[in-house]
């Protein structure tokens, strides 16, 4: 038998989400016959709309089962464009726009066609795992800027600075937050962009979470205003509860988003064509689904809020579908590995690197009986 053979420099360098070895811990009690509530979950429990299943399954029937082109399809590529500039006032056509199979593609092209190795890469932390690995696993450099738990982890102009260097190219930064929950301040994202400008530094705003904010926040590509400057990372995964459907976009400047299909050309080929054809569902009279979805989650942020336990602290997320509670154990890890034998699966802070230690982040984003059941296991686990 062949020796296992050893993996690449940049792939040891990558690493995985932290979160994912000890939820092997938990799929492992279940299989025992433990019941395990799963508020460690990352994405909408809600079901995706009816009309879009529908417009899939028309689509399979029509034949739409062949390859696409690699920036997307036209009439999709059109409706974002159109929405974007309706939402978020910048003006945009579809050649602003490049479709893709999961927004996390979208840092990879934007790395490869506008990085070299060694490049700096910027990103927020605590924050979303994928960002540093994506960095790593090409091997650019990543720069963790700290997002201050005693600055309620608003960014700071100070931090920024203290992070960059005369390589940092790329700066990702995602609001609303995943883990935190906030929504970006006007005054922060003027800070962000002055900052980008100022050392000619290209955005990646990942707002994946956008449409589900429960304050207004501001969006920070709406605020920069400018797609050669800022490219917006975005998906149907959150709001639209389409995470299976493996689509997303990038919208920037035309230049950018041809390089973006240009990587897409070589890499993944195109995204899926049904699940692109379905998705034009969404931007035919969905609002009172919307709606309907933003205002259950409201009321189950309520209910995660009003039965967080004593010993767990956190600030009513302002977005999205987490609770990023401070925790008297400043183990996370461990933490976590104690409440999945109590019967709830959370995700350690620890994950989302930084001040992100110390922390648990809980999903609220499940049916209601089962998140009343996770929070009175959370309370009776801990004292
Ligand atoms: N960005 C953030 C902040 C996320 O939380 C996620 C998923 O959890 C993603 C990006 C990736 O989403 P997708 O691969 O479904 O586009």
């Amino acid at each position: 038998m062949t020796a296992p053979r050893e993996t690449s420099s940049l792939f040891k360098a990558m690493g995985t989400e932290s979160g994912v070895k000890y939820l092997a811990e938990a799929r492992a009690l279940e299989a025992k016959g433990v019941d395990i509530v799963h508020l460690e979950i990352g994405e909408p429990h809600f079901g995706t709309p009816q009309p879009v299943i529908d417009a899939g399954i028309a689509a399979l029937r029509a034949g739409a089962t062949h390859y696409g082109p690699p920036a997307g399809i036209p009439e999709l590529r059109a409706a974002l464009a159109r929405d974007a500039t309706h939402e978020l006032g910048v003006g945009l056509t579809a050649d602003n726009v490049a479709v893709l199979p999961g927004s996390k593609l979208v840092l990879v092209a934007i790395l490869i066609a506008y990085t070299d190795p060694g490049d700096e890469i910027m990103y927020f932390e605590p924050g979303f795992p994928a960002y540093g690995a994506v960095a790593r696993m090409l091997g650019r450099t990543p720069i963790a800027v700290r997002l201050a738990a005693s600055d309620a982890f608003r960014p700071t102009r100070e931090g920024l600075e203290r992070a960059a260097s005369s390589r940092s190219r790329v700066l990702v930064a995602n609001w609303p937050s995943n883990p935190i929950g906030t929504v970006l301040r006007p005054d922060d994202a003027a800070m962000i962009g002055d900052f980008a400008r100022e050392r000619d530094i290209l955005v990646v705003s990942d707002e994946l979470y956008r449409g589900l904010e429960f304050q207004p926040g501001t969006s920070l590509f709406a605020a920069i205003g400018d797609p050669a400057r800022c490219v917006l990372m975005d998906g149907f995964s959150k709001r639209w509860a389409m995470t299976g459907w493996r689509l997303a976009y990038a919208i920037g400047s035309v230049e950018i988003a041809r390089a973006i299909a240009a990587v897409a050309t070589n890499t993944i080929t195109c995204a899926t064509t049904f699940s692109q054809q379905a998705a034009l569902a969404v931007f035919d009279g969905l609002g009172a689904w919307r709606a309907g979805m933003h205002g259950e989650l409201q009321q189950l942020r309520d209910t995660a809020v009003s039965l967080l336990p004593a010993a767990l602290k956190a600030d009513v997320p302002e977005a999205g579908l987490y609770l990023f509670a401070k925790a008297a154990d400043p183990d996370s890890r461990a933490l976590a590995a104690r409440l999945v034998a109590a019967g709830v699966a959370t995700m350690p802070g620890a994950a989302f690197g930084g001040d992100g230690e110390g922390h648990l982040r809980i999903t609220f984003s499940v049916p209601e009986q089962r998140l009343r059941e996770g929070m009175r296991r959370l309370a009776d686990a801990l004292p």
